[in-house]
């Protein structure tokens, strides 16, 4: 009888182990993709940059994602006042608003980039069809706005998937990321955003902003002379990332 048991709870411990086993790598497997899709620096999902090598430069990246918007006029008229250039990753529905903002960024030398047509909250979820037509009607904006043409695509929200990679690797986009993160749109204030961006500003750094709210603009004139005293210059992704 107690040998029966015994037999019994074995099978029954081998039974749930045997059940467990693939639960615990599919959870591995998600998390670890969940993990891949929100952090483009693991290049889960295809190459990305999101920094330049040449560490031996003065050089970072400020990147400005959302724009433009009426607060881009503040962003521009700063980076000519300390002489800096930076990358515009342009929304498409952003474009067609403010045309005339978008002219300016160029006419100005800084880089646009392509940052999707709706920068929608599903856009994780579309299917290839759909984000090949987010970066394409958004390439066809940049042109007839401004006459030019863009190389780089920045997802929205930072997402990566394996459609998002296929639709950048068949319409020849480089992927650009960041390697810090200022939180303007989560952070409120000033102060609290600087100091993350500072101890982290290293020659090579691609600097995550938005040129969508007065406090970016604000914090903006801060960092420039903090860069400006520390000898670092900011130019465009496409200068960072010469190779
Ligand atoms: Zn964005």
């Amino acid at each position: 009888m107690a040998c029966a048991l015994l037999v019994t709870g074995y099978l029954g411990f081998v039974g749930s182990v045997s059940l467990l086993l693939p639960l615990a790598i599919a959870l591995v497997w998600l998390g670890l993709t969940a993990w891949g899709a929100f952090d483009m620096r693991l290049g889960y999902f295809g190459k990305t940059y999101w920094r330049g090598n040449r560490q031996e430069l003065q050089h970072i990246a400020l990147t400005f994602d959302d724009g433009p918007t009426p607060y881009t006029h503040k962003v521009l008229a700063l980076l000519k006042k300390y002489n800096m250039q930076a990358t515009f990753f342009c929304i498409g529905k952003q474009l067609e608003e403010h045309p005339e903002i978008a002219v300016s960024i160029f006419e100005n030398g800084h880089q646009i980039g392509n940052h999707s047509y709706s920068h929608s909250k599903q856009i994780g979820f579309f299917g290839l069809k759909n984000m090949l037509e987010e970066i394409t009607h958004t390439d066809q904006i940049i042109k007839k706005v401004c006459n030019t043409t863009t190389s780089i695509y920045r997802p929205p929200f930072g997402v990566t998937n394996p459609t998002i990679a296929r639709a950048t690797k068949q319409l020849d986009k480089e992927v650009i990321g960041w390697s810090i993160r200022s939180l303007d749109t989560v952070i409120k204030e000033e102060s609290s955003i600087l100091k993350r961006i500072i101890p982290r500003l290293k020659p090579g750094a691609i600097v995550l902003l938005h040129d969508t709210s007065e406090s970016t603009a604000n914090l903006l004139e801060q960092l420039l002379i903090y860069m400006e005293r520390k000898k670092l210059k900011s130019v465009t992704v496409d200068e960072l990332l010469k190779k």
